[in-house]
């Protein structure tokens, strides 16, 4: 296995959904994070800041602040996120699909013996949907799918387990409890973005998906499609079920 690919619609999204899981060291090292809708102009926690540039600047620190955290190289690209284009639906009729696709298919080339870890597309986020659409399309030999957090939130585990099994997808269930007060530090890094009602959004999910499961506690949950590709992975999984 040839490490780890997390791949990041937006700063953020890593440190919202895989942020325990991480801390566990739950994945094949080495890990890296590639951040690929780098440019927006939004930051709900600073209302202060309106300036397109300015925004994608903080943001931009606040990502690498959680690499240096985490101690996990950050990669980004340079697309502009959704709020900055027209966003026709659905993701693969949007111009940027296609750039994107090549930009990425290139990026992973080398690494195609890792394990990819992208976004289920819970929530109807467009560039979340991209990401999994282009993931689906380039056919990787391993890859697993995180719950979109926050958005997962305020969707009920019954839909999200129907939306999964609709993609023929498994569960895997990560217990996270020694690691949800560094979570939750690091998840506060991203500022900009990240206040007290997200956090509350984190722990309930973590806490719903522990009741789920019946393992109690704290729990993150990927999915998986194959079931060759996870028993591969399954060595260097800690927790499954
Ligand atoms: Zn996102």
């Amino acid at each position: 296995m040839a490490g780890t690919v997390l791949l990041s619609p937006h700063p953020d999204d890593i440190a919202y959904s895989l942020g325990g899981s991480i801390l566990t060291g739950f994945y094949p090292p080495p890990m890296r994070i590639i951040t690929i809708f780098t440019r927006g102009s939004l930051a709900p926690r600073r209302s202060d800041l309106t300036d397109v540039d300015r925004i994608s600047k903080i943001r931009a620190l606040e990502d690498y602040e959680y690499g240096r955290e985490i101690k996990v190289r950050i990669q980004r690209l340079h697309f502009a996120e959704s709020s900055l284009r027209d966003t026709p639906s659905p993701p693969g009729r949007d111009p940027i699909y296609n750039v994107v696709k090549e930009y990425l298919s290139a990026k992973l080339h080398g690494l195609k013996d890792s394990l990819i870890l992208c976004p289920l597309g819970l929530g109807g986020d467009i560039d979340h949907l991209i990401v999994r659409n282009i993931c689906d399309d380039l056919g990787f030999s391993y890859i697993c799918y995180y719950e979109d957090l926050p958005y997962v939130n305020r969707i009920s585990i019954e839909v999200i387990d129907a939306f999964a099994a609709r993609l023929s997808l498994k569960p895997c269930y990560i217990q996270v409890d020694p690691v949800m007060d560094p979570k939750i530090r690091n998840l506060l890094i991203y500022a900009s973005q990240v206040g007290i009602s997200e956090i509350l959004e984190v722990i309930n999910h973590a806490k719903r998906l522990g009741i789920h499961s019946k393992s109690g506690g704290y729990q993150e949950r990927i999915w998986y499609k194959k079931a060759s590709s996870f028993q591969v992975l399954s060595e260097d999984f800690s927790t499954s079920t």
